[in-house]
């Protein structure tokens, strides 16, 4: 599968890159970079730690997706979005791992799946898509005498929150529990907040150092508590899934696709 690598330059970008290096059918056939990056023309291959490869970094994904099958895209909301109408266009399968987008981007990215291949997730690796099974297991087992909260912590560089990940786990619970997370969640506490309202799905954000990912849902009730937990200890969890996702996905009907899906848990 001919694949571009969107953001090639970040930290997804330049692991999936060394990601799809070592993944035989799969091949990276354009670098995508923003429009102002100082990195447009570099040679991808060497920004990854690799040996050269031919494929500098570009700002134009038209031109790039002339002879690709799919795109990885872990950008910004913007790039995304600016993203979605050329894959759609081009029949290109797009893999979104990009979080922090709003509901009207994501209202955008559901607007093309009448006619596109969308995979999105906030995390795509195997072990938090197993974990959200079991959170949505857990909330249906026990009413909300237990108290759900979602605890996340990432690197310091991390530029939006909650993570991609905890909403994801927040969706999980929520779903398990029969209840929509808007309107129940609970993103920030300070001052006199009251007490808390039953039923409510809590998020706390801890950000410091290079933490690549940790996520724990905690069920609080009466004299007891469960902790489901995750640390993701190396990014090339989500560059493989991402990976596994635009080869799962290659060749079926459009719609807008989950990891569950890919890994067919059905989270
Ligand atoms: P990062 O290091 O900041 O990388 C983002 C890259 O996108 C940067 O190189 C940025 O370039 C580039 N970019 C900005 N605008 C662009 C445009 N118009 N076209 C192409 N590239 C553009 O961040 P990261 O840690 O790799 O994370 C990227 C995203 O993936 C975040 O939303 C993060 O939360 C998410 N993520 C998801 C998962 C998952 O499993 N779903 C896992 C890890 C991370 P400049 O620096 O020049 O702006």
């Amino acid at each position: 599968m001919r694949l571009i690598v969107a953001g090639a330059g970040g930290r997804m970008g330049r692991t999936l890159l060394r990601a799809l290096h070592e993944t035989e059918g799969a091949t990276v056939v354009g670098a995508l970079e923003a429009p102002d990056s100082e990195l447009l023309g570099e040679d991808s291959g060497v920004l990854a730690g690799l040996a050269p490869n031919g494929i500098p970094l570009s700002a134009d994904l038209w031109t790039l997706s002339k002879d690709a099958d799919g795109i990885l895209d872990f950008t910004v909301p913007a790039a995304t979005i600016a993203n979605v109408a050329i894959a759609a266009e081009r029949g290109l399968v797009h893999v979104i791992g990009t979080t922090g987008l709003s509901a009207s981007d994501n209202a955008v990215i559901k607007s093309v799946t009448s006619r596109a291949i969308v995979v999105q997730s906030g995390n795509m690796s195997l072990g938090v898509n197993l974990l959200a099974a079991l959170v949505k297991q857990v909330a249906k087992s026990l009413d909300d005498d237990f108290d759900i909260e979602i605890l996340e912590m990432h690197h310091r560089a991390k530029i939006d929150a909650p993570s991609g990940t905890a909403y994801l786990l927040g969706q999980a619970a929520a779903e398990g529990r029969g209840i929509a997370l808007e309107g129940k969640s609970v993103r920030s506490r300070d001052g006199y907040t009251g007490a808390r309202n039953r039923g409510d799905i809590g998020f706390a954000t801890l950000r410091g150092g290079t933490v690549t990912g940790e996520h724990s849902v905690i069920f609080s009730g009466p004299y007891e508590r469960i902790e489901l937990t995750h640390r993701a200890e190396d990014r090339m969890i989500f560059a493989r899934g991402a990976i596994k996702a635009a080869c799962w996905a290659r060749g079926r009907k459009p719609g807008h696709y989950s990891m569950a899906d890919v890994l067919g848990i059905g989270g």
